[in-house]
């Protein structure tokens, strides 16, 4: 598998200070903000710093100080926001994933009761 990052996607404009966020936490190898769309009460999208498109991407090709820096951020997004009943953990990833933004992201969703995650095959 073959990745191409675009640089001019919208994450990384956020991640250059060139467009605005909603930070909700920040470490060296990860940044977590609110999402613009809001799917739930709260919605907060963790991306590395690094340009990995998709999560097999990151997975594959990240070092190790990345990815313990991308899940420590997870971990802070989860102790700051009230989703002490739970939440939902959402990677989509290019075609059939419906992914619109080519930056790896981690939507994290709750703060409410969700529906089931699919429905059934057939
Ligand atoms: P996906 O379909 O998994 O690629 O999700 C992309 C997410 O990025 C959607 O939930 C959008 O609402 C969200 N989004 C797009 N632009 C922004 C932005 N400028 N700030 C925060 N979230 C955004």
């Amino acid at each position: 598998m073959q990745y191409e990052y675009d640089d001019q996607n919208i994450f990384a404009k956020i991640l250059r200070g060139e467009i605005p966020n909603q930070t909700v936490f920040e470490n060296e190898h990860a940044l977590a903000f609110d999402d613009i769309n809001p799917q739930a009460p709260v919605h907060v999208l963790v991306i590395p710093k690094g340009p990995y498109v998709s999560l097999d991407h990151f997975a594959r090709d990240a070092t190790d100080e990345e990815q313990l820096g991308f899940m420590r951020a997870v971990a802070e997004v989860c102790s700051s926001k009230s989703i002490e009943d739970g939440f939902r953990a959402i990677s989509n990833a290019r075609t059939h994933g419906v992914q619109d933004v080519p930056h790896y992201h981690l939507h994290i969703i709750g703060g409410a009761q969700l529906g089931r995650m699919l429905p059934p095959v057939g």
